[in-house]
């Protein structure tokens, strides 16, 4: 059984929009939003230009409105997390224009308490304290690293790594090492060990701090750069020595906004260049795996080269495409779509 499901995982790609709500001390302002479904339709329309044909639908496979809490969307996402545990790779993006929220869903905004903590701390603190909850004697290992892809080169912000004794049912752990033979990218001699939830927090707190620094002394690059939190685990079963290896990805797209290129020059147009190529790479890396084409194009940028391996194969894949819901962002928004359209 448990085989059935994994080959029927294989090539899994899931879709999902957020609309953030209005902010705190903005006055209210005209939305995009029409209606949202039950079953992941979402119809926008431009209240600026009313009419019959203003009304679009998309399809997601969820889609969560303006007053979803970062604990829904978490619980939704966590029996894909905890996959990593039993030897899969799982991609998270956020995807979006920039201040559409794709930060606060991924790491939650700017000194988060434990209730707005995005997906990359409740996630690592999920993994960390269900590795420790397993059943039968088990070893986890856990190397987290920290990159930046900025303008198609690659900065290493932060790694560390984490060792748990915990637990895993035997057959599973057989049957998953038959079908994950691929390589743990090996985590750096420097690295530190952590032995608590609290371990974790602090050193990706200054991971994302020297990505915040970076960015107030770069004007603001950190909207401009993709950001790639990445976890490999190493299951080792105490008796058999076999082994199990997963990873998760949890990348913070750079912002999908089209720069007119009549208005930017010089190093403004050519970040805006790298942007643009590199996530239309992965919109058809995507839209191949989607269409489980023979041949997917994952040369094409920085961004598809360092998730090559996570994404494809039995990797599962799930895109945030998300929206700010102001009119004024009415026709990003509707790029953004398109976007999402295409790799759904
Ligand atoms: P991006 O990373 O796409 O540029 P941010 O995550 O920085 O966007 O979001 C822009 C602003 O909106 C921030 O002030 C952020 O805290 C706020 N925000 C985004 N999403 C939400 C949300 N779901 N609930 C409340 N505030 C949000
Ligand atoms: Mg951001």
């Amino acid at each position: 059984k448990l085989f059935n499901e994994i080959q029927e995982l294989k090539g899994n790609i899931r879709v999902y929009c957020r609309i953030r709500p209005f902010l705190l001390g903005q006055r209210e302002k005209q939305t995009i939003v029409d209606y949202i479904g039950e079953d992941g339709e979402l119809v926008i329309a431009n209240p600026s230009k009313p009419g019959k044909d203003s009304h679009r639908l998309f399809k997601f496979n969820k889609v969560f409105g303006l007053a979803a809490t970062q604990e829904e969307i978490f619980s939704d996402i966590q029996p894909l997390i905890r996959s990593v545990l039993d030897g899969f790779n799982v991609c998270i993006f956020a995807y979006g224009q920039t201040g559409s929220g794709k930060t606060f869903t991924m790491t939650g905004p700017t000194g988060a308490t434990k209730e707005n903590w995005g997906v990359n701390y409740r996630a690592l603190n999920d993994l960390f304290d269900i590795s420790q909850s397993r059943r039968s004697a088990l070893t986890y290992e856990m190397g987290v690293q920290m990159i930046e892809i900025y303008n198609e080169q690659t900065h290493r912000i932060h790694d560390f790594s984490m060792s748990i004794i915990c637990f895993l049912d035997l057959r599973t752990l057989g049957i998953l090492t038959q079908l994950q033979p691929n390589g743990l990218a090996v985590p750096d001699a420097s690295m530190q060990p952590v032995n608590s939830t609290s371990d974790v927090m602090e050193i990706m707190d200054v991971g994302l701090r020297n990505r915040a620094v970076g960015a107030t002394a770069l004007n603001e690059r950190s909207s401009r750069s993709h950001s790639v939190v990445t976890v490999n685990v190493r299951g080792k079963d105490l008796k058999t020595g076999a082994a199990l290896l997963g990873n998760l990805h949890l990348v913070d797209l750079a912002g999908s906004e089209r720069v007119d290129r009549s208005e930017v020059t010089g190093d403004r147009l050519r970040e805006a260049q790298h942007i643009n190529k590199s996530l239309s790479a992965l919109g058809d890396v995507i839209f191949a795996l989607a269409q489980k084409s023979p041949h997917v194009p994952y040369r094409n940028s920085k961004l598809t080269q360092v998730l090559q391996s996570a994404l494809g194969g039995q990797a599962k894949t799930l895109m945030f495409v998300q929206l700010n819901p102001d009119v004024n962002s009415y026709s990003e928004s509707l790029s953004t779509l398109k976007f999402a359209e295409r790799v759904s």
